[in-house]
């Protein structure tokens, strides 16, 4: 495949910082991770970090701290990937989803208030809401937070999708109750696996910390250190999540890297915004202009009436062209656990599985060079404007020759 869906930013920076890390003969959750997570709160802004090895850990730890019980409600998209929901169902809890608004794809906060009232009519008890940060666009959080203040629920941002982001002028992981990232292979920044709680409140953090190790009460490297001691105390069932030093290093050197990873981003997104806004064939992504989007990921939604071919017939093209594609997400109440436990049907969340049928995403990430967004935004005009439907046909072809061919220049000359 000539442009790979993606390629992780390694470079000799963050291959010395791992190596450091092996030489100093410390590889699980030491300095390293103390460091990580005492950078990774300044850069946020926000009290406290709990390093742990992925964001669905991060999710599983803040549901527990938060006191989420069996038979209890929490409140997310269907737009989101399997972590978001499963997390639930680890307490034997229940996932109740509210459909997307179809421009961001985030959780449509209008229609919460009405879900959050049908549940309480049919006697559940809600204990939490998790916005899905929908490819690095923040969700509606004033109206969302009000609603949720309201009704006394917890807010959990899974915020896999946006590091660097803002919401009005709030860095996300200051806004809510407790805040989830992710550093998985292809996430904004990367530690192979892993992923960060984040809170302003002690007694949550200090949960989330002790129930990310066993339940231990006390920092298990200063066990093995010279001034730590043996002793220890097991105070609840905890799990095995934690960090390594090893992934700790990665995300230091990463995160030092944070804002010219996204700058790269935003400049390939608006190279893409740039090219495919005229075509009616498709639609870019939505742009609110309180936010600063991550540009996690570059989703854009076919329009079938202006199109001879399907979804998966384009995608087969880009492939075709060496250009890998993928679909975030298969909404997961079309997914057999949820159909088969709750019963959904696709039309039970609308909007989610209409859009599901029109997406598609781009490869966006800093490793991509100018000659390679400028062969994807060739190859989609291309495939677009030969595949378009009937009527439309000579007015997009004339529409195609006329575009100015400047625009397809590289991104260092724009800069
Ligand atoms: C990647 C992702 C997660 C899970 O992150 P991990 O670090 O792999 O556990 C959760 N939610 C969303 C929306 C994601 O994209």
């Amino acid at each position: 495949m000539l442009i790979p869906f993606h390629r992780p930013y390694i470079t000799e920076d963050e291959i010395s910082e791992v190596v450091d890390s092996l030489k100093s003969g410390w590889l699980t959750t030491g300095s390293k991770c103390k460091d990580f997570e005492r950078l990774f709160a300044e850069y946020i802004g926000c009290k406290h970090a709990v390093a742990v090895n992925s964001c669905t850990a991060a999710l599983h730890l803040a549901l527990e701290a938060i006191g989420l019980k069996e038979g209890e409600a929490v409140i997310t998209s269907p737009m989101t990937f399997a972590a978001t929901a499963e997390v639930v169902r680890y307490f034997n809890a229940r996932p109740v989803f509210v459909d997307i608004e179809p421009d961001t794809m985030n959780m449509d906060v209008a229609k919460l208030e009405e879900t959050i009232e049908s549940l309480a009519e049919r006697g559940y008890k809600i204990r939490a809401v998790i916005p899905v940060h929908f490819a690095g666009h923040s969700c509606d959080m004033d109206p969302l937070l009000e609603i949720a203040g309201k009704h006394d629920l917890r807010v959990v941002e899974d915020a896999a999708h946006i590091l660097p982001g803002k919401y009005k002028d709030k860095n996300i992981g200051t806004i809510s109750d407790i805040t989830c990232f992710s550093f998985y292979a292809n996430k904004n920044i990367t530690t192979g696996e892993g992923g960060m709680a984040v809170t302003d409140n002690q007694e949550w953090a200090d949960r989330m910390r002790i129930m990310s190790l066993h339940g231990i009460s006390k920092d298990a490297w200063k066990r093995y250190s010279a001034e730590g001691n043996w002793y220890y105390e097991i105070t609840a069932p905890g799990y095995k999540y934690n960090m390594t030093d090893m992934a700790a290093a990665l995300g230091i050197a990463q995160l030092r890297k944070a804002d010219s990873l996204l700058l790269r981003r935003s400049q390939i997104a608006s190279r893409y915004n740039e090219a495919f806004g005229e075509l009616p064939q498709l639609s870019i992504p939505a742009e609110s202009s309180n936010i600063q989007h991550s540009w996690h990921l570059y989703v854009i939604k076919l329009n079938p009436e202006r199109l001879t071919i399907n979804r998966d017939r384009f995608m087969a093209e880009l492939k075709s062209r060496g250009i890998g594609t993928s679909v975030h997400f298969i909404p997961l109440h079309i997914h057999p656990y949820y159909r088969n436990t709750y019963g959904f049907s696709p039309g039970d969340f609308p909007i989610a599985y209409e859009i599901f049928q029109k997406i598609v995403t781009l490869p966006i990430y800093p490793m991509m060079t100018d000659e390679e967004v400028r062969s994807v935004v060739e190859a989609v005009t291309d495939i677009v404007t030969r595949n378009s439907r009937g009527k439309f046909r000579e007015e997009d072809a004339r529409h195609a020759k006329n575009r100015n061919p400047r625009r397809l220049g590289s991104i260092q000359e724009t800069l």
